[in-house]
């Protein structure tokens, strides 16, 4: 594959197409440069995607054994490793990501592809004793078409883990990449096509959330919905595939929290503070946004961490500072909104990076912020900022730490830090989250893991073998003895 390639082309059925309804621009966020174009899908073009992949379903691709399977995910995973450099730079022009850390998402999407590809033949079924004169064992089977619906933040590690599993199971896949950050995921189509992968396998309709994702969505020929991103697109999401029944995993957003016990080992804590909660400019949705300390600690732990903030660093991505620009002028509006309702009402800030003074105008930059003491029942406190902000709020007892931690509508992650074993494994159930980490906090790490939340984060896992469940459907066979 050379890079760079004709990104305004869509992919359906192994051909790649121009877009019935035009293009989108393509915005380098460190700049605001216009950097190329993507396609805008239509609903007829949606409509093509989705008979493409039914096609393959039922034919070339459908036919593969679980092993064939595996090794055209690995494969893929070999191709992506060889283009690591190239996928690297487009991710650090496209979303604006620090190198080291779009770095880091392609050795994750190969990660994913090595561990789908790995457990594709090994999707066992059971057996079921019941009667003595029946044999009965249960099948996992693919759902058929499945639709990827993936967000701007992480593109290559959520095509990688949503699309690595749903490929590994035997579904043929729809993705519907954002709006603001395609180029990665058709760059990743284009290696699977050189894979091997059968045409109509893997179809890709980028374009905006309100044509291309509402009508995949709504597209009854459509099995499963996998999306990640918003709560309130999420609800609309769910409702228009319950209008065809069809079952939907929801990966939606976070405020996720660190407690922080005055008997915790906070040299080993410190770091993890800060980057759990401004990695990718906090565009993360188990970023840990929510800084719980301890009293006794709390006053040597703010020190600490307003040293820390005042030596971060915001800049161009290719520069690979401590941050990179958030998406999008849109984003930085609404994330300065709510920082600046933070200020007028009066919330202290602890402390604040910078953004560096050669940083081009046309870029999307924030300097990080520390706000606290926070009222738990504030906005700050509440909703989910999406960028580089974090809070902190002082606690006095465990229970209170608890109710603090789980005193919002999300339950993504949560980290514990404490030496107490004891109390590491009550709050580890306490804790209303999909993930808790002890002694560590894992934001988007961890590929065999698997992930997800509850309440308003969502419902479903993904990662680690459980993704390959919510990808397949259960066939009970009874077979009497007769
Ligand atoms: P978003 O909900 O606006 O967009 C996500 C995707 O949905 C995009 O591809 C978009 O085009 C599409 N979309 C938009 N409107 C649609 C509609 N009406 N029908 C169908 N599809 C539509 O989210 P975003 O701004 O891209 O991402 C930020 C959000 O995603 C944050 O809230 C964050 O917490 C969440 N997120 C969650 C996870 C997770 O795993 N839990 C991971 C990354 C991001």
């Amino acid at each position: 594959m050379s890079l760079p390639f004709r990104s305004e082309l869509l992919l359906i059925g192994g051909e790649w197409r121009t877009a019935a309804g035009g293009t989108l621009p393509v915005e380098d966020p460190s700049s605001g440069a216009i950097i190329g174009a993507i396609a805008r899908s239509s609903a007829t073009d949606v409509a093509a995607a989705v008979a493409a992949a039914r096609a393959a379903f039922e034919g070339e691709f459908g036919r593969l054994a679980g092993f064939e399977r595996g090794r055209l995910l690995a494969a893929l995973g070999r191709l992506v490793l060889a283009h690591a450099e190239q996928l690297t730079a487009l991710e650090v022009q496209d979303v604006g990501k620090p190198v080291t850390q779009a770095r880091a998402d392609v050795t994750a999407l190969a990660r994913y592809l090595e561990f789908y590809g790995g457990a594709a033949d090994k999707l066992h079924g059971t057996t079921i004793p019941y009667l003595n004169d029946y044999t009965i064992y249960a099948l996992r089977e693919p759902h058929g078409v499945t639709a990827h619906i993936i967000p701007w933040n992480y593109p290559m590690q959520i095509v990688g883990r949503s699309v690595g599993a749903a490929l590994a199971a035997g579904n043929a896949v729809v993705i519907k990449p954002a709006e603001e950050a395609s180029l990665s995921t058709l760059a990743f189509a284009r290696l699977a096509l050189e894979a091997g992968f059968p045409p109509g396998a893997i179809n890709v309709v980028p374009g905006l959330g309100e044509e291309a994702g509402a009508a995949l969505a709504a597209h009854p020929g459509v099995n499963h919905v996998s999306f990640t991103g918003s709560v309130e697109v999420g609800i609309a999401v769910q409702a228009a595939a319950a209008r065809h029944v069809a079952p939907v995993t929801l990966e939606l957003g976070g405020k996720s929290p660190q407690l922080v016990f005055d008997d915790a080992d906070l040299d080993a804590a410190l770091p993890l503070l800060v980057r759990a909660g401004l990695q990718n400019a906090g565009q993360t949705c188990s970023a840990s946004s929510r800084l719980l300390l301890q009293r006794g600690i709390y006053t040597q732990v703010v020190e600490a961490l307003a040293l820390r903030y005042r030596a971060l660093r915001a800049g161009p991505a290719a520069r690979d500072l401590d941050l990179g620009p958030v998406i999008s002028a849109g984003q930085r509006r609404r994330i300065l909104t709510l920082i600046e309702a933070g200020i007028a009402a009066g919330v202290p800030v602890l402390a604040r990076g910078e953004v560096v003074a050669d940083a081009p105008a046309g870029g999307h930059y924030l300097a990080p912020l520390l706000f606290g003491p926070v009222p738990p029942g504030s906005p700050l406190a509440q909703e989910e900022v999406f960028g580089p902000v974090q809070v902190v709020l002082p606690f006095d007892s465990e229970e209170e730490a608890v109710a603090l931690a789980n005193g919002t509508r999300f339950g993504l992650v949560a980290g514990v830090w404490t030496r107490d074993a004891g109390r590491q494994h009550r709050l580890a159930r306490q804790l209303r989250a999909g993930q808790v980490f002890l002694n560590d906090y894992g934001a988007a790490g961890g590929v065999e893991l698997p992930f997800g939340g509850v309440g308003w984060s969502g419902h479903g896992r993904e990662k680690g073998m459980e993704a390959l469940h919510g990808f397949t459907t259960l066939k009970t066979v009874a077979a009497r003895h007769r």
